[in-house]
Protein backbone atom coordinates (compact mmCIF):
# COMPACT_ATOMS: atom_id res chain seq x y z
CA UNK A 1 0.00 0.00 0.00
CA UNK A 2 1.37 3.73 -0.75
CA UNK A 3 1.60 5.70 1.95
CA UNK A 4 2.87 9.05 0.29
CA UNK A 5 3.24 9.65 -3.46
CA UNK A 6 4.47 12.81 -4.88
CA UNK A 7 4.43 13.72 -7.92
CA UNK A 8 6.69 16.38 -9.62
CA UNK A 9 6.24 18.82 -6.11
CA UNK A 10 7.79 22.17 -6.04
CA UNK A 11 7.54 24.86 -3.32
CA UNK A 12 8.93 27.86 -2.62
CA UNK A 13 9.05 30.41 -0.08
CA UNK A 14 8.33 33.55 -1.60
CA UNK A 15 11.16 33.82 -4.16
CA UNK A 16 12.84 31.01 -2.03
CA UNK A 17 12.50 27.54 -3.92
CA UNK A 18 12.63 25.05 -1.01
CA UNK A 19 11.66 21.78 -2.47
CA UNK A 20 11.77 21.77 -6.37
CA UNK A 21 10.16 18.60 -9.01
CA UNK A 22 10.30 15.79 -6.15
CA UNK A 23 8.61 12.59 -7.22
CA UNK A 24 8.85 10.13 -4.53
CA UNK A 25 6.64 7.07 -2.68
CA UNK A 26 6.60 5.87 0.43
CA UNK A 27 5.24 2.41 0.82
CA UNK A 28 3.94 0.44 3.90
CA UNK A 29 6.45 -0.27 6.02
CA UNK A 30 9.34 1.65 4.56
CA UNK A 31 11.82 2.79 7.22
CA UNK A 32 12.76 6.49 4.86
CA UNK A 33 15.60 8.15 5.92
CA UNK A 34 15.37 11.89 4.19
CA UNK A 35 18.96 13.26 4.10
CA UNK A 36 20.59 16.72 3.15
CA UNK A 37 22.54 19.60 4.07
CA UNK A 38 20.91 22.56 6.30
CA UNK A 39 18.48 24.48 4.97
CA UNK A 40 17.99 21.75 1.86
CA UNK A 41 14.14 21.39 2.52
CA UNK A 42 13.89 18.35 4.64
CA UNK A 43 11.49 20.09 6.65
CA UNK A 44 9.31 21.53 3.87
CA UNK A 45 9.07 18.15 2.20
CA UNK A 46 7.58 16.68 5.72
CA UNK A 47 5.54 19.66 5.79
CA UNK A 48 4.14 18.76 1.96
CA UNK A 49 3.61 14.89 2.48
CA UNK A 50 1.57 15.83 5.82
CA UNK A 51 -0.27 18.44 4.07
CA UNK A 52 1.07 21.03 6.79
CA UNK A 53 2.23 22.74 3.33
CA UNK A 54 0.11 23.30 0.20
CA UNK A 55 2.82 22.54 -2.91
CA UNK A 56 3.13 25.21 -5.85
CA UNK A 57 2.77 22.53 -8.38
CA UNK A 58 2.50 18.76 -8.33
CA UNK A 59 0.09 16.88 -6.27
CA UNK A 60 0.32 14.67 -3.06
CA UNK A 61 -1.41 11.62 -1.76
CA UNK A 62 -1.56 10.48 1.63
CA UNK A 63 -3.03 7.23 2.04
CA UNK A 64 -4.31 7.43 -1.50
CA UNK A 65 -6.18 10.52 -0.44
CA UNK A 66 -5.08 13.81 -2.49
CA UNK A 67 -3.37 15.24 0.87
CA UNK A 68 -5.56 18.26 0.77
CA UNK A 69 -8.50 16.25 1.71
CA UNK A 70 -6.96 13.92 3.88
CA UNK A 71 -8.66 14.22 7.77
CA UNK A 72 -7.52 11.10 9.42
CA UNK A 73 -4.95 12.37 11.48
CA UNK A 74 -4.97 9.84 14.10
CA UNK A 75 -3.37 7.64 11.74
CA UNK A 76 -0.07 10.23 11.61
CA UNK A 77 1.93 10.59 14.63
CA UNK A 78 3.93 13.40 14.21
CA UNK A 79 7.27 14.20 16.09
CA UNK A 80 8.61 17.53 15.64
CA UNK A 81 12.01 19.12 16.35
CA UNK A 82 11.25 21.36 18.94
CA UNK A 83 9.42 18.06 21.20
CA UNK A 84 12.51 17.30 22.86
CA UNK A 85 12.29 20.81 24.75
CA UNK A 86 9.16 21.55 25.10
CA UNK A 87 7.06 20.24 28.16
CA UNK A 88 4.51 22.52 28.15
CA UNK A 89 3.22 24.77 31.02
CA UNK A 90 0.47 22.71 31.98
CA UNK A 91 0.92 19.61 34.56
CA UNK A 92 0.09 16.94 32.59
CA UNK A 93 1.21 13.60 33.48
CA UNK A 94 2.71 11.24 30.81
CA UNK A 95 -0.42 8.57 31.16
CA UNK A 96 -2.41 12.31 30.28
CA UNK A 97 -0.57 12.58 27.40
CA UNK A 98 -0.72 9.11 25.79
CA UNK A 99 -4.30 8.83 26.48
CA UNK A 100 -5.19 11.87 23.95
CA UNK A 101 -3.99 9.77 21.20
CA UNK A 102 -6.83 7.32 22.47
CA UNK A 103 -9.79 10.17 22.22
CA UNK A 104 -9.98 9.33 18.24
CA UNK A 105 -11.15 5.49 18.95
CA UNK A 106 -13.04 6.82 22.30
CA UNK A 107 -16.95 6.85 22.08
CA UNK A 108 -17.96 10.61 23.22
CA UNK A 109 -14.68 11.10 25.28
CA UNK A 110 -15.47 8.38 27.28
CA UNK A 111 -12.69 6.35 27.42
CA UNK A 112 -13.25 2.03 27.86
CA UNK A 113 -11.06 -0.44 29.65
CA UNK A 114 -9.76 -1.43 26.06
CA UNK A 115 -8.60 2.08 25.61
CA UNK A 116 -7.03 2.24 28.86
CA UNK A 117 -5.15 -0.93 28.01
CA UNK A 118 -3.99 0.10 24.46
CA UNK A 119 -2.72 3.52 26.23
CA UNK A 120 -0.73 0.86 29.09
CA UNK A 121 0.55 -1.27 26.22
CA UNK A 122 1.47 2.09 24.06
CA UNK A 123 4.08 3.43 27.38
CA UNK A 124 5.55 -0.59 27.77
CA UNK A 125 5.89 -0.67 24.37
CA UNK A 126 8.29 2.84 24.23
CA UNK A 127 9.84 1.64 27.68
CA UNK A 128 8.30 4.22 30.08
CA UNK A 129 5.32 1.93 31.87
CA UNK A 130 6.74 2.87 35.03
CA UNK A 131 6.74 6.97 34.39
CA UNK A 132 2.78 7.25 33.60
CA UNK A 133 2.17 9.58 36.61
CA UNK A 134 5.08 11.74 36.34
CA UNK A 135 4.62 15.22 34.91
CA UNK A 136 5.77 15.63 30.82
CA UNK A 137 7.76 18.49 32.09
CA UNK A 138 9.90 16.94 34.07
CA UNK A 139 11.05 14.14 31.80
CA UNK A 140 14.14 14.27 30.13
CA UNK A 141 14.32 14.88 26.49
CA UNK A 142 14.75 11.54 25.48
CA UNK A 143 12.01 10.21 27.31
CA UNK A 144 9.77 13.08 26.30
CA UNK A 145 10.34 11.90 22.70
CA UNK A 146 8.81 8.50 24.38
CA UNK A 147 5.63 9.93 25.39
CA UNK A 148 4.92 11.54 21.08
CA UNK A 149 5.99 7.91 20.24
CA UNK A 150 3.22 6.42 23.02
CA UNK A 151 0.81 8.52 21.86
CA UNK A 152 0.69 7.92 18.10
CA UNK A 153 0.57 4.18 19.16
CA UNK A 154 -1.90 4.67 21.11
CA UNK A 155 -4.06 6.11 18.59
CA UNK A 156 -3.32 2.88 16.82
CA UNK A 157 -1.29 5.42 13.93
CA UNK A 158 0.18 3.89 10.74
CA UNK A 159 2.66 6.46 10.24
CA UNK A 160 5.53 8.13 12.45
CA UNK A 161 7.30 11.42 11.00
CA UNK A 162 10.17 12.73 12.87
CA UNK A 163 11.85 15.79 12.57
CA UNK A 164 15.55 15.27 14.08
CA UNK A 165 14.07 14.13 16.98
CA UNK A 166 16.90 13.36 18.84
CA UNK A 167 18.36 17.10 19.52
CA UNK A 168 19.77 17.42 22.58
CA UNK A 169 19.58 13.96 23.70
CA UNK A 170 22.78 12.21 25.03
CA UNK A 171 24.53 9.54 23.07
CA UNK A 172 23.40 6.41 24.47
CA UNK A 173 19.13 7.40 24.72
CA UNK A 174 19.51 8.64 21.02
CA UNK A 175 20.68 5.28 20.36
CA UNK A 176 18.43 3.29 22.20
CA UNK A 177 16.07 5.89 20.67
CA UNK A 178 16.38 4.61 17.00
CA UNK A 179 16.50 1.19 18.06
CA UNK A 180 12.98 1.61 18.98
CA UNK A 181 12.07 3.16 15.94
CA UNK A 182 13.86 0.23 14.24
CA UNK A 183 11.41 -2.20 16.21
CA UNK A 184 8.30 -0.59 15.97
CA UNK A 185 9.34 -0.44 11.80
CA UNK A 186 9.83 -4.36 12.13
CA UNK A 187 6.25 -4.05 13.45
CA UNK A 188 4.92 -2.96 10.16
CA UNK A 189 4.59 1.08 11.35
CA UNK A 190 6.06 2.83 8.29
CA UNK A 191 8.86 5.72 9.61
CA UNK A 192 9.61 8.68 7.72
CA UNK A 193 12.77 10.40 9.63
CA UNK A 194 14.87 13.38 9.39
CA UNK A 195 17.80 13.14 11.04
CA UNK A 196 21.42 15.15 10.29
CA UNK A 197 23.64 12.09 11.29
CA UNK A 198 24.18 10.16 7.90
CA UNK A 199 25.33 6.89 9.99
CA UNK A 200 22.41 6.99 11.88
CA UNK A 201 20.12 6.89 9.07
CA UNK A 202 22.20 4.25 6.79
CA UNK A 203 22.30 2.34 10.13
CA UNK A 204 18.70 2.03 10.62
CA UNK A 205 16.72 3.68 7.16
CA UNK A 206 15.39 0.65 4.60
CA UNK A 207 15.01 3.27 2.27
CA UNK A 208 16.99 7.15 1.65
CA UNK A 209 15.65 10.08 0.15
CA UNK A 210 18.32 12.71 -0.09
CA UNK A 211 17.74 16.06 -1.04
CA UNK A 212 19.11 19.77 -1.84
CA UNK A 213 16.08 21.47 -3.02
CA UNK A 214 16.05 18.39 -5.83
CA UNK A 215 15.84 14.75 -5.23
CA UNK A 216 19.68 13.68 -5.65
CA UNK A 217 18.39 10.11 -4.71
CA UNK A 218 15.46 7.88 -3.42
CA UNK A 219 15.69 4.27 -3.40
CA UNK A 220 17.05 1.55 -1.03
CA UNK A 221 19.78 2.50 1.40
CA UNK A 222 22.39 0.48 0.20
CA UNK A 223 22.09 1.41 -3.59
CA UNK A 224 22.52 5.04 -1.72
CA UNK A 225 25.65 4.14 0.30
CA UNK A 226 27.36 2.95 -3.01
CA UNK A 227 26.06 6.03 -4.80
CA UNK A 228 27.85 9.38 -4.92
CA UNK A 229 24.60 10.96 -4.02
CA UNK A 230 25.29 12.56 -0.70
CA UNK A 231 28.44 13.96 -2.00
CA UNK A 232 26.59 15.66 -4.75
CA UNK A 233 23.94 17.02 -3.03
CA UNK A 234 26.56 18.24 0.09
CA UNK A 235 28.86 19.52 -2.75
CA UNK A 236 26.11 21.87 -4.09
CA UNK A 237 26.60 23.65 -0.99
CA UNK A 238 29.84 23.35 0.56
CA UNK A 239 28.54 22.09 3.77
CA UNK A 240 31.02 19.16 5.65
CA UNK A 241 29.05 15.75 5.37
CA UNK A 242 28.84 14.27 8.99
CA UNK A 243 29.77 10.29 9.40
CA UNK A 244 29.10 8.61 12.64
CA UNK A 245 31.50 5.56 12.59
P1 LIG B 1 15.98 21.70 6.16
O1 LIG B 1 14.88 21.08 6.93
O2 LIG B 1 16.63 20.78 5.19
O3 LIG B 1 17.00 22.40 7.03
P2 LIG B 1 13.96 23.68 5.38
O4 LIG B 1 12.87 22.94 4.71
O5 LIG B 1 13.77 24.07 6.80
O6 LIG B 1 15.33 22.85 5.22
O7 LIG B 1 14.30 25.00 4.56
C1 LIG B 1 14.48 24.99 3.15
C2 LIG B 1 14.72 26.41 2.67
O8 LIG B 1 13.55 27.19 2.88
C3 LIG B 1 15.84 27.14 3.39
O9 LIG B 1 16.48 27.99 2.46
C4 LIG B 1 15.13 27.92 4.44
O10 LIG B 1 15.85 29.07 4.80
C5 LIG B 1 13.82 28.28 3.74
N1 LIG B 1 12.70 28.38 4.70
C6 LIG B 1 12.28 27.43 5.58
N2 LIG B 1 11.21 27.83 6.27
C7 LIG B 1 10.93 29.07 5.82
C8 LIG B 1 9.92 30.03 6.13
N3 LIG B 1 8.97 29.80 7.05
N4 LIG B 1 9.94 31.21 5.46
C9 LIG B 1 10.87 31.48 4.53
N5 LIG B 1 11.84 30.62 4.19
C10 LIG B 1 11.88 29.43 4.81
Amino acid sequence: MTIVDLEHVTFAYGEQPAVKDVSLTVTEGDFLGLVGPNGSGKTTLLYLMLGLRSPDSGSIELFGEPVSEFEDGERIGYVSQQATNRGGSMPVTVREAATMGRFAHAGHGRLTDDDRAAVNDALETVGIADLGDRQINRLSGGQRQRVYIARALASEADLLALDEPTVGVDAESRDEFYQLLESLNDDGITIILIEHDIGVVTDRATRIACINTELYHHGDTESFVESDALTEAYGATGQVVHHHH
